[in-house]
């Protein structure tokens, strides 16, 4: 497992700066948590932003944030690690 290459704050919530509880894949789905695990595309997490709060303020659950995520997935991948074939290949499909 390596750390995030998304954000350097490692102990703040990535969507509203309070304290992080866990950890939220920017990908998943079958398979995916681990990739992202492998290739740092995670984010660090409170527990209402990730699927305790509001349907309308938490990632999961959210088609809206759900879909938000694996696009900033997608372009990190893409800015850090590889290129969209390469992106296609390891994760499925193109989110962009
Ligand atoms: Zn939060
Ligand atoms: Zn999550």
């Amino acid at each position: 497992m390596s750390r995030s290459i998304v954000t350097d704050y490692e102990g703040i919530c990535f969507f509203c700066g309070k304290e992080a509880e866990g950890k939220h894949h920017l990908i998943f789905g079958t398979g995916k948590r681990e990739l992202c695990d492998k290739d740092g595309l995670t984010v660090p997490i409170c527990n209402g932003c990730h699927n305790l709060g509001e349907a309308s303020s938490r990632v999961h659950g959210n088609p809206m944030a759900e879909k938000l995520s694996k696009m900033l997935g997608q372009a990190v991948y893409e800015g850090r690690i590889g290129t969209r074939e390469e992106f296609r290949k390891r994760y499925g499909k193109s989110y962009l």
